[in-house]
């Protein structure tokens, strides 16, 4: 059995649906709701945040991930990510997502209804990715 087998997914696919009902989109429309467990078994969730001066904007699995780190956790073992259709994380999300997940770690994707997900790991999302033992290592 893989350690995914232990994740409620569905507890988690419906914390990132409820979390996107409050996402601040008014210049895209385009509302997110992420929701990610961490080690200790937590779930923390997040919303986009757009800004009027747009570069300010977060993605909602930067959200969930401060949430994460500002209750003291500091590994993920899921995120699922709620969209209308469903999107896999931008790049930037990624990367902030890989400095705090194994590779293995799953990414599940789903809309805002239906039973439909899909499942993918971050290290086949971003492969060749930026750790922080590549810091380290040329040190
Ligand atoms: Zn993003």
């Amino acid at each position: 059995m893989s350690k995914n087998a232990s994740i409620d997914t569905k507890a988690l696919i419906s914390a990132a649906r409820k979390v996107r009902r409050n996402a601040h989109a008014p210049y895209s429309k385009f509302r997110v709701g992420a929701a990610l467990l961490s080690e200790k078994g937590q779930i923390f969730i997040g919303a986009n945040v757009e800004n009027a001066s747009y570069p300010e904007g977060i993605c909602a699995e930067g959200a969930a991930i401060a949430a994460m780190v500002a209750a003291g956790h500091k590994s993920i073992k899921a995120i699922a990510i709620a969209a209308e259709p469903s999107v896999p994380p931008c790049g930037g999300c990624r990367q902030k997502i890989t400095e705090f997940a194994a590779g293995d770690s799953l990414i599940i994707l789903v809309g805002a209804v239906g039973k439909s997900s899909q499942s993918d790991t971050i290290a086949n999302l971003l492969p060749h990715a930026f750790h922080s033992t590549r810091i380290k290592s040329s040190a």
